[in-house]
Parts: C-alpha cells; sequence; structure tokens
C-alpha cells in the first residue's frame, strides 16, 4: 500500500475517538490523520491537535472556538466550529475514511455528508443507523461506499462473512455481556443509583453507551444496527447473553455451520479491521489464553425485565420511523437518569410511552426522521417533568 490512509475521526475525544488515536499512532506510515472534532471537550482536542497535527479541527460547541483558535494560532491547523462545519469537513479531498466516534443523533448528519462525498465510514455510532438505517444504507449503496462496522458485534459477524459472500445467512447471534444487572429482578432495579450503572463489568466506554448496556438498550440498537448492516429481516437476529464478552457474536449458515469471532474485550482491534479492511495489521495487543477462560458460558436475555429489548425488535419489526423515535426518547431518558432526574426502571418506561404516541411513518426521508426526532425528545421530557 502506498498511499497513507487520510482519516477523519468525529468525536475524538471520546472513549472510541481516544482508542482510535493510540491505533493510529501505531501506524504513522500507513494512516495520516487529517481531522478531529469534539463537542465540547476543548482542552482535549487542542493537546491532540499539537500531538497529531492534522489539517483541521473542529469544535462542535460555538463558545468554545476562540479558545481552540488561539491555542492553535502557532500551528498550521484550521480551525472550526458548529454543526455544519462537523458536516462539511469529512468531504475533504485528503480524507478516504470517516471514523464516526461522536454519540448519538448528531451523528446523522456528518455520515450522511460523509458518503455523498464518498467516503468510507467506520461506524461506530450505532444511534445513526438505528435513526435512519433505510436512508443511509441507501445512499451508501446509490454512492458506492462501504460501510465498516466497529461496534464489536458488528465487527465479529463481518469478519465471519468475509469470504462468504456466495453463502446466504441463517440467522446471526448477538453476544451480550448482560451488563452489571444480569439476573436482577424489577425489585432489585428500583433502587440502582447512576454510579452502580456505570460501572460495566467488561468494558470500559462513554456514558450514554454504559447505560444503554446496563437498560439493555444497547443491545437494542445493536439489533437494529445489524439489520441494516447485513440486510436481516427481524427473525434472523436473536441475542444471546454471554457474559465473558469472549465470543463477539456468531452467523449461522443455510447448512447450520455457525462461526464465531472471537478475542479479548478491546475496542481497539474493531476500530483497526474497519480501517484496514480486508487487511490485518499485525498488533501486539494482549492475546486470549484459554486457561484465564475456562468457562465461557451462554444464556437467555430477560427481555421482560429489561424491557427496552423487546421495544427495539418491535421497532424493527414494525420500521418506519419507530426506531428513530425510540432513540431519541432513550437520549433524552438516558440524559435524564444521569442527572438523577428519573430512575432507571422509568428508562424504559419513557421508551415505551414515546414510541407508542409517534405517528408512524415509512417514508426514508430526511426532514421525517428530524421531524419524528424533535417531537419524540419533546414527548420523552414532558413525560419526565410528568414523573
Ligand atoms: P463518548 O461519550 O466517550 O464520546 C463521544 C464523543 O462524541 C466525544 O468526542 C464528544 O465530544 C463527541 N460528541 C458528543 N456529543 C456530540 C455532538 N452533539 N456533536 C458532536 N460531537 C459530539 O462515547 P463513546 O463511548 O466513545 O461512543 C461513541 C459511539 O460509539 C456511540 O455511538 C457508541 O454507541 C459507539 N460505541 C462505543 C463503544 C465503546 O466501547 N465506547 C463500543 C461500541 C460502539
Ligand atoms: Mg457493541
Amino acid at each position: 500500500m502506498s498511499e497513507k490512509i487520510g482519516i477523519a475521526i468525529l468525536g475524538s475525544t471520546g472513549s472510541i475517538g481516544t482508542q482510535a488515536l493510540e491505533v493510529i499512532e501505531s501506524y504513522p506510515d500507513r494512516f495520516d490523520l487529517r481531522v478531529l472534532t469534539a463537542h465540547s471537550n476543548a482542552a482535549l482536542l487542542i493537546a491532540q491537535a499539537k500531538k497529531f497535527e492534522p489539517q483541521c479541527v473542529v469544535i462542535g460547541d460555538e463558545s468554545k472556538y476562540l479558545l481552540v483558535k488561539e491555542a492553535l494560532e502557532k500551528e498550521d491547523i484550521l480551525v472550526y466550529a458548529g454543526e455544519n462545519a462537523l458536516a462539511e469537513v469529512t468531504t475533504l479531498d485528503s480524507v478516504h475514511v470517516v471514523l464516526t466516534a461522536l454519540v448519538g443523533y448528531a451523528g446523522l448528519k456528518p455520515t450522511l455528508a460523509a458518503i455523498r462525498a464518498k467516503k468510507n465510514i467506520a461506524l461506530a455510532n450505532k444511534e445513526t443507523l438505528v435513526v435512519a438505517g433505510e436512508l443511509v444504507t441507501k445512499e451508501a449503496r446509490k454512492y458506492g461506499v462501504s460501510i465498516y462496522p466497529v461496534d464489536s458485534e458488528h465487527s465479529a459477524i463481518f469478519q465471519c462473512l468475509t469470504g462468504e459472500h456466495m453463502n446466504a445467512i441463517e440467522k446471526i447471534y448477538l453476544t451480550a455481556s448482560g451488563g452489571p444487572f444480569r439476573g436482577w429482578s424489577t425489585e432489585q432495579l428500583e433502587k440502582v443509583k447512576k454510579e452502580h450503572a456505570l460501572k460495566h463489568p467488561n468494558w470500559v466506554m462513554g456514558a450514554k453507551i454504559t447505560i444503554d448496556s446496563a437498560s439493555l438498550m444497547n443491545k437494542g440498537l445493536e439489533v437494529i444496527e445489524a439489520k441494516w448492516l447485513f440486510d436481516l429481516k427481524p427473525e434472523q437476529i436473536d441475542v444471546i447473553v454471554h457474559p465473558q464478552s469472549i465470543v463477539h457474536s456468531l452467523v449461522q449458515f443455510e447448512d447450520g455451520s455457525m462461526k464465531a469471532q472471537m478475542g479479548l474485550p478491546d475496542m481497539k482491534l474493531p476500530i483497526q479491521y474497519a480501517l484496514t479492511f480486508p487487511y490485518r495489521w499485525k498488533t501486539d495487543f494482549p492475546r486470549f489464553n484459554f486457561m484465564d477462560y475456562p468457562n465461557l458460558t451462554f444464556e437467555q436475555a430477560d427481555r421482560k425485565t429489561f424491557r427496552n429489548l423487546d421495544l427495539a425488535f418491535e421497532a424493527l419489526t414494525k420500521g418506519g420511523n419507530l426506531a428513530c423515535s425510540l432513540n431519541a426518547a432513550n437520549e433524552v431518558s438516558v440524559a435524564a437518569f444521569l442527572k438523577d432526574e428519573i430512575s432507571f426502571l422509568d428508562i424504559a418506561k419513557i421508551n415505551e410511552a414515546t414510541m407508542n404516541a409517534t405517528q408512524f411513518n415509512t417514508s426514508a426521508d430526511y426532514d421525517v426522521y428530524v421531524q419524528t426526532d424533535q417531537l419524540a425528545r419533546e414527548y420523552a421530557q414532558n413525560a419526565i417533568q410528568l414523573i
């Protein structure tokens, strides 16, 4: 490979963003980091910019523009601010791959802009596919770009499918750790505090996805993400709880054979694979030792107690804008939980009420998604006030 891979990281100051920078730092001759962006962590964005010297940076929070601009005055780095800039920087000629490592609905607009500028996407920001999977995958086909999954489960499926393009998928199994409250009853969950929910047994991640993992919403979002990435029907997607997080997911083919992808839980591996596909570059990540894991176990997910997973399957089956509405409600309810405004169990209640109140619409139209998102946020916010 002669030309370096030009990379834009949206959300470089987050959990995925900082791990992606570790990967990029390991291969200075092969990656060329062009764009870094952050929402409000100006100090870390400035430090990253000084270290990696990208072509430009974007700070989402416009009130921090001058701070970043002045700090990078002596560097040859362009500084922008705001939502529109975030979308525009993905289209630079020097960018080949856009890593969407920002969180939530905010990823939709820049991801569409990147696709329309014919950039391949390394997708961590699952919410974009949950909100607008039909539109995003349609645009990706139209502009001939690939969406490489970063989410560990979807990377696992993608790795299992490599070399299998002539073979139909019968079913996929997404593995779930079960989160910190696996096996808990509704009565026990009533007393959950955010400090408990923010402690994931196997992964260190951003706050929103950590709460989503504890409530099984994350697995629900991943079920919908899988539908769009791999063009599956709802009945072809199953979830199995695997507390050790070693088997990252499985594909079952039509002859009954199953392929699984395994490894230690470390997001650097799926991040790197999404950036280097179809190649596997040598790493010194710690290797799996069977004696550390003599038992790999599997159990049924408790969809009754952890209602969010069922809600996601319902949104998946009914289709249209329901998943968009569910996602918006969940962003609002998780933020409220993190501010101690509602209880852990209220998250699913608000999500369900919001989804049920959605005006159903099946057109894969950007404006419909924008409106659905906005209405669902308002509905969820009102529901929170009533609690
Ligand atoms: P995080 O909270 O640690 O980081 C989020 C990043 O996005 C930060 O850089 C932040 O500045 C930026 N950001 C936040 N809000 C923004 C906005 N409105 N506009 C622009 N930028 C904004 O989150 P994370 O854990 O790194 O997760 C990022 C995405 O990757 C999420 O969609 C998550 O579901 C997905 N993901 C994360 C992991 C993980 O291990 N952390 C694993 C799989 C998938
Ligand atoms: Mg995942």
